[in-house]
């Protein structure tokens, strides 16, 4: 009997499963989302496969591949072999340029159906300088074989001064057996922004793609950018990015995520979609406002970016451009956005670069950036940098100056209020102080000692308020961070630690007796034996207890100029 049944329940199971699957697979339960789901046939595309959508690429006439497979490596050094570009070239040689990749994307976006006649088409920019061949190729591969036709109207290859033999007159023979491919090359290096401006002006498209050199697009990356962008030509939008491992270059789900913010010595970083910005969507697949872009990949509408300005011309051969131009976006006009079912692989350097940068040329970057978009605010980029009280060359910013008032476009308190509102600084307010931790009875200030990495300890030592004594004390959220690198706090262990990984990070100033109360552990910092920085239990009448802060705010020290 008690056999029977159980055999009953498992057939009814069986049949509610069924069912369900039925019922999930013919779309009853399609209603409940914005998007028409239905199942995408690729049929259709020449090569018949979903990645094979311009058909079978890089054959000779004879059949033969234009770029053969090389023997893979048995024997090597990986750090020897990430030397190089950063991540393991000769074993790419080794792998097939064209590769079925995991599907990272939410499982609705198979679903999203698009009506590809009618979405704007793109022209994919690729910039590179000495890129490794064929993981150029594979890049190159993956947009053919993974954008619908009707979206990609040219990939346009720029060429920025490579000296590598193969990138010469090789790569112009193996182009001419992709469609849609052409080279421009640019006679010296001239840097990724002149590159990609190159790009932009040879592209016909409605809107141009930029994509780095190494990368590996996902099924469905192109889709949701076109049909963004359709509504919307002021939108800039990105795709999520995804990373390829290094050492193996297996593409791997995971990498910067879709929100994006920055650090004030101008370096981008991820952070979590913040409140404002996720209150617009409904869906786990709609797009996220974010304050910054990564830069190496984007979409933008051409004649919006031209609107804008393009890029800034002066800039030096790489890095911040992506902050200065989101910064333009937002404050002339324009939104970035991230579409999670867009994803692109990207692979992250490790352990090597593949070109050398001349010196002090991405702090001219950073510092034109402040210069032109951060008003009162640039002065916390030139100390966070170690360029305060130094006047760098950074070039002419009239003619940026110029647009921006001729775009009207708003300050960057306003940026900061209204697009980076959950950014440690919203206010100028929030500086308590930008200078040396003083311990003024011992003329003793918090030192970093020289050690400049997470949870290194920190260490007092006697004023001088140079570089390794300079913390950004902040007001509203109560920490205290070496300006030389703002992801780093200072801990209840008097360590410097990711602030992000760590509770014990705040301090509250009593400012009547001048102590510095760790929030979680209550302890006070103090001038400890020797060299020795330390907390104790918090003691009102022990001057090592006893601290001020020099304050190099630019109300109090107007001297700060570019
Ligand atoms: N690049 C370039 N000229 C340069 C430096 C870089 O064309 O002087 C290209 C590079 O080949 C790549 C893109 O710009 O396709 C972005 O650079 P990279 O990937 O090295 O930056 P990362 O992603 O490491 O920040
Ligand atoms: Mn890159």
């Amino acid at each position: 009997m008690a056999r029977l049944s159980m055999k009953r329940m498992v057939v009814r199971a069986a049949i509610i499963v069924a069912l369900i699957f039925a019922a999930y697979k013919y779309g009853l339960f399609q209603s409940k989302t914005p998007f028409t789901y239905e199942r995408r046939t690729f049929k259709d595309y020449k090569g018949g496969a979903p990645w094979r959508m311009h058909g079978i690429l890089g054959l000779r006439p004879d059949g033969t591949p234009g770029f053969p497979r090389a023997e893979c490596p048995t024997n090597y050094n990986m750090a020897e072999e990430l030397r190089s570009n950063g991540f393991f070239a000769r074993l790419s040689d080794c792998l097939p340029l064209d590769r079925n990749i995991t599907d990272g994307r939410h499982k609705s976006c198979r679903f999203v159906q698009y009506d590809l006649d009618n979405l704007p088409d793109t022209s994919v920019i690729f910039v590179f300088y000495n890129e490794h061949p064929s993981v150029l190729l594979r890049s190159i591969h993956s947009v053919l074989n993974r954008t619908p036709p009707q979206l990609l109207k040219e990939i346009i290859l720029v060429d920025d001064g490579s000296d590598l033999p193969w990138l010469g007159q090789p790569l112009e023979e193996y182009v001419q057996l992709l469609p849609k491919v052409r080279i421009v090359r640019n006679e010296k290096r001239s840097g990724l922004v002149k590159a990609r401006l190159r790009g932009v002006e040879e592209s016909t498209a409605q809107t141009f793609t930029v994509l780095d050199s190494h990368i590996e697009v996902e099924e469905g990356w192109c889709e949701p950018l076109m049909a963004r962008i359709k509504g919307d030509r002021t939108r800039v939008l990105m795709p999520q990015i995804d990373s390829i491992n290094q050492e193996t270059l297996d593409p791997v789900v995971g990498g910067i995520g879709c929100s994006l913010g920055f650090l004030w010595n101008l370096i981008e970083h991820s952070i979590p979609i913040q409140k404002k910005d996720q209150a617009l969507r409904t869906t786990a697949i709609d797009a996220v406002r974010s304050p910054t872009m990564a830069g190496g990949l984007f979409t933008a509408d051409r004649e919006f970016f031209w609107h804008l300005g393009g890029y800034d011309t002066e800039f030096g051969f790489w890095g911040t451009e992506n902050l200065e131009f989101s910064f333009r976006i937002w404050q002339c006009g324009g939104s970035l956005e991230c579409m999670p079912c867009s994803r692109i692989h990207h692979i992250f350097r490790k352990g090597g670069h593949a070109y050398s940068l001349p010196p002090g040329h991405v702090a001219k970057n950073k510092l034109r950036t402040a210069a032109i978009w951060m008003d009162d605010y640039g002065f916390i980029v030139k100390e966070a940098i170690g360029a305060a009280g130094k006047q760098p060359d950074i070039g002419p910013l009239d003619h940026m100056l110029e647009l921006k008032q001729q775009l009207q476009c708003k300050s960057f308190d306003w940026y900061l209020k209204n697009v980076y509102p959950e950014g440690i600084i919203t206010d100028l307010s929030d500086i308590r102080a930008l200078g040396t931790v003083k311990n003024t009875a011992n003329n003793m200030c918090v030192d970093n000692m020289q050690h400049m990495y997470a949870d290194a300890k920190m260490g007092a030592y006697a004023c001088h308020g140079h570089g390794s004594q300079t913390f950004l004390i902040l007001a509203r959220t109560k920490e205290i961070r070496p300006v030389g690198n703002l992801e780093l706090c200072l801990t209840s262990d008097t360590t410097i630690s990711w602030c992000e990984s760590r509770h014990d990070v705040t301090w509250d100033y009593d400012q009547a007796n001048m102590l510095l109360k760790n929030t979680k552990t209550q302890k006070c910092l103090a001038v400890g034996d020797g060299n020795n920085l330390v907390t104790e239990d918090c003691d009102l009448h022990n001057d090592r207890h006893k601290w001020t802060f020099d304050d190099k705010h630019p109300d109090k020290h107007p001297a700060v100029h570019f």
